[in-house]
This record gives C-alpha cells, sequence and structure tokens, in this order.
C-alpha cells in the first residue's frame, strides 16, 4: 500500500469528479479543511488526474477506472467516459479505503455529488459521508424540479414552452434547467438517473459553493428536501491561499500584456474547460469582437478547433485587426486576468467556478449557456443579481457586437458594473470572520470533528 503522510489523526478522503471545474472545487475545499487540521487524501480517478505536486500538502492516490480503453476520451465523449468511471472506480475505491483502514482513522469520505455511488461504499464500510456540490442550490432545485414535474406527468414537454417561467421555480424558465426537459430521453429510466444523482443515501451532509444570502431562498427549500445539514461555504477559493488546480498550463504572456491596457478596457473570453464553439461560431464571434472596436483576450482551447485555421478563413485585414487588438490564448491565468485592473467583461459560458471567481472580482458578464447547470447560473447572473447579460451560442455577427457595446461601453453596462462591485465587497464580508461563508466553515470543522467522537 501507498504510505500516506498526512499528520497523524484526522484523515478526510476526498473524491472528486474527473472534470475541471469539480477537480478545482474538490482542491479547493480539500485545502480549507487543510488549514483547519485535517489531513487530506485525494482519491481520485486516473482520467485526468489533478497534479499532485500543485499540493504537497495532500496525500493523492490515482486508481483504475478503465476510461483508458475508450476509443475517445474527449470531453465531447464525457457521458461515457463518466459511466465508464462509475462501472470500474467503486470497487478499486473500495479497496483502498479498506487498506487505509487497517492503519489510519478516517473521520469522514467528501464526494462530489455526481458520483452518487459513493455514499453506498462508505454506508458498506460503517464511514461517514459527506457531499460536496460544487453547484449553486438553485441547479440542485432544478434537479429536484425535474423529478417533480415528471411525477406530475409534466415531463417531456414541447419546445413551444421552453421560454415559459417554471411553476414554483422563478426566475427560472424551461430553457434554464436540463436538456431533458424536452428530450425523449426523460422517461423512467431518465427519471432514476436524475434521482440517484440527487440522492444523498445516508450522507450526513451537504457542502455547497456557495453564500448563504445569495441563495436563501432556493436554500430553504433544499433544507425541507434534505433533513441533514447544509453548510454553504463558497467561495471556495476566497479562503486560504490560492492555489494552483488547473489540468492544463497557463500562458502566462497574458498579464503582461494587459499591464499596457487602459483601466477596464479588455474583453476576457472564456468558456471553461468543456464548452466548445464549432468553427462557425468562432468566426461569428470574431466579426463580431472586430466590429465591437474592443481589446480582448480569449481563450479556444486548442482540442476544441483545428488548431488556426479557423482564423485563417477570415480575410487577411480583418485578421491583422485581431492580432492587434487582443491575444487568442489556449489557456489562461483566469483568476489573475480576472483580478486585473484593465479587465472591464467577462463573456464566459456560466460555468460556476468562472461566474463566482467573476463576481468576486467585481466583473460584469456576457453569459453563453452551453449545458448542465449553465442557464440556471446565467439567469442568476441577468435576473437575479443583474450583473450581466445573456447571448445565445448561435448569435450572428451583428448581435455579438452590440452585447459586447452594451456591456463594454454603453450606460446599462456601467450600471452592471457598479452592481458587480457591490456584489464583490458583499462577498468580501462572507469570507471575513464573522461573515456567513467564514462562520460555516467553523460550523462544518466541528460537524466533521463531532463525526469521529
Ligand atoms: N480556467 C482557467 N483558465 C482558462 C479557462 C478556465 O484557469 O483559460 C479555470 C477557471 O478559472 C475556472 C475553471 O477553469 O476555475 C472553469 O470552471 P467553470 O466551472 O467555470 O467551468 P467548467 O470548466 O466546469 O465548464
Amino acid at each position: 500500500m501507498q504510505e500516506v503522510k498526512g499528520s497523524g489523526k484526522k484523515y478526510v478522503v476526498l473524491v472528486p469528479l474527473a472534470l475541471q471545474g469539480h477537480i478545482t472545487c474538490m482542491l479547493q475545499l480539500g485545502s480549507i479543511l487543510h488549514s483547519r487540521g485535517f489531513s487530506i487524501i485525494v482519491a481520485h480517478p486516473q482520467h485526468n488526474s489533478p497534479n499532485p505536486q500543485n499540493q504537497p500538502e495532500f496525500d493523492f492516490v490515482s486508481l483504475p477506472d478503465n476510461v483508458s480503453s475508450l476509443e475517445d476520451t474527449s470531453f465531447s465523449n464525457v457521458l461515457e467516459i463518466l459511466s465508464t468511471i462509475f462501472a470500474n472506480f467503486g470497487s478499486p475505491l473500495q479497496d483502498y479505503l479498506v487498506q487505509i483502514m487497517e492503519k489510519h482513522e478516517i473521520v469522514c469520505i467528501i464526494y462530489d455529488s455526481v458520483m452518487h455511488f459513493v455514499d453506498s461504499i462508505a454506508t458498506h464500510l460503517k464511514l461517514p459521508s459527506i457531499v460536496m456540490r460544487p453547484h449553486t442550490a438553485a441547479y440542485n432545485l432544478s434537479d429536484l424540479t425535474i423529478i417533480r414535474l415528471y411525477s406530475e406527468n409534466k415531463l417531456p414537454m414541447q419546445e413551444s414552452q421552453l421560454e415559459e417561467i417554471v411553476p414554483g421555480f422563478h426566475p427560472f424558465r424551461f430553457k434554464d434547467m436540463s436538456y431533458l426537459v424536452t428530450s425523449s430521453q426523460m422517461d423512467d429510466g431518465g427519471c432514476q438517473f436524475w434521482k440517484d444523482l440527487n440522492n444523498i443515501g445516508s450522507s450526513r451532509a451537504i457542502i455547497y459553493n456557495t453564500i448563504e444570502d445569495l441563495e436563501s431562498s432556493p436554500l430553504s427549500l433544499l433544507q425541507e428536501h434534505y433533513k441533514v445539514p447544509l453548510f454553504c461555504i463558497g467561495p471556495f477559493h476566497k479562503f486560504g491561499p490560492p492555489i494552483q488546480t488547473s489540468l492544463l498550463k497557463a500562458d502566462n504572456s497574458c498579464i503582461a500584456w494587459l499591464d499596457l491596457q487602459p483601466p477596464n478596457s479588455v474583453l476576457y473570453i472564456s468558456f471553461g474547460s468543456g464548452s466548445t464553439m464549432d468553427e462557425k461560431q468562432l468566426i461569428e464571434a470574431a466579426w463580431g469582437l472586430v466590429k465591437s472596436e474592443q481589446s480582448f483576450i480569449w481563450v479556444v482551447r486548442s482540442e476544441s478547433v483545428n488548431e488556426s485555421k479557423w482564423l485563417e478563413k477570415m480575410p487577411e485585414d480583418i485578421q491583422q485587426v485581431i492580432r492587434e487588438r487582443g491575444l487568442i490564448v489556449k489557456w489562461a491565468p483566469q483568476k489573475e486576468i480576472l483580478a486585473h485592473s484593465a479587465v472591464g467583461g467577462f463573456w464566459n459560458h456560466g460555468g460556476w467556478n468562472s461566474v463566482l471567481e467573476s463576481i468576486c472580482e467585481g466583473i460584469p458578464m456576457i453569459c453563453t449557456p452551453f449545458m448542465a447547470d449553465h442557464g440556471v447560473i446565467t439567469r442568476y447572473v441577468t435576473h437575479v443579481w443583474r450583473v450581466g447579460l445573456e447571448m445565445e451560442s448561435t448569435s450572428k455577427r451583428e448581435v455579438i457586437e452590440k452585447t459586447i457595446q452594451r456591456l463594454m461601453v454603453d450606460i446599462e453596462g456601467k450600471e452592471m458594473k457598479k452592481r458587480a462591485l457591490d456584489m464583490k465587497q458583499h462577498l468580501e464580508v462572507c469570507v471575513e470572520k464573522g461573515g456567513p461563508s467564514y462562520d460555516s466553515i467553523d460550523k462544518l470543522t466541528e460537524f466533521i470533528t463531532s463525526l469521529s467522537l
């Protein structure tokens, strides 16, 4: 058995989902718990392994998942990758835990909510478990709403109803929820899958990467549903020292370039680690950017398109404008960019880490939702916090140009910026001693400690 370092007594085992945004959250949570005196073991699937050198204070164990046997291990095949992990990772995880338990005391296992099968392993080994939801509370409620609507025979529904507000779930529209609401996969099997994802089994608590007073209404409904303590300790990344969680190497040249730009002048564009635009959408976005006359840093991940060939399809003079006015990089130091005074807006995909990182720096947004929780988060940004605009991924260049200008130039954008700065200030208070998230970490620490008494 691989030896664990830790300092001895109180081990918490973290089981992340093998996707960038989820790994980031789990490692940040590990860092918070480590600062509160727990020794951390990260037991993760081999696929998308985090780099152990980035957190030398943790123990990492990479367990077989059989994903390498798949022909396609790119994000576009994510459903097959996840079902392969679900089928193959549980048994090695259980064997590993048994070995560790012979020598050390595990206080609890904290698993990503998508890895729901971990609860039965924990129960089998008589270990307490806790669920970590890297999403908003509203997305959790959106899942439960889908289950409720199906049981009321209201799903699947017609495409023509997608713009309607979901009964009992204001201000969200059906289109903000999972694509399943109109899918033929929304049958008994589909609903069962959804139930499994949201069933916490015998887990003792749920940890959310959110802030209690930003989501008080969904949280009170969730509290009625799940009878266990809910700990809102977000934004995770604002606690403890900054940690490196990226699976890809960031192009740090962006920062020197930003240093040369005027304040609030640059639009940062990134759609996270999984969402992609096809060539046609990229070209449309590039035209919109050029016509908006704004400077930009644009992350175009290399696996998402055929290198820079898409750009070469544009007229030479337009390519020249793009090069003069912006930077296109494969992966960026996002948090540093958002904290830079030259950045005035962030066009993202409504990914929760990205949106949290943006509001923590007071940066207003354009959100282009692609999948999963992006719709719910985008609706928060545009209709609850009013710090951004929504723009569909299929938007034409004229709409892209206008939307960028609304955000970066118009009065409307300036008002969003003001509200975003107010949110930033509010979040700073939440993470200080005496603030709600800080207090929740104290309570979570006591709660985990009490599990071993
Ligand atoms: N990120 C980054 N550099 C990039 C793009 C993204 O460091 O060029 C980080 C970003 O800071 C965030 C995470 O990747 O922490 C993306 O998470 P999010 O939940 O926004 O989206 P996902 O990747 O899960 O779709």
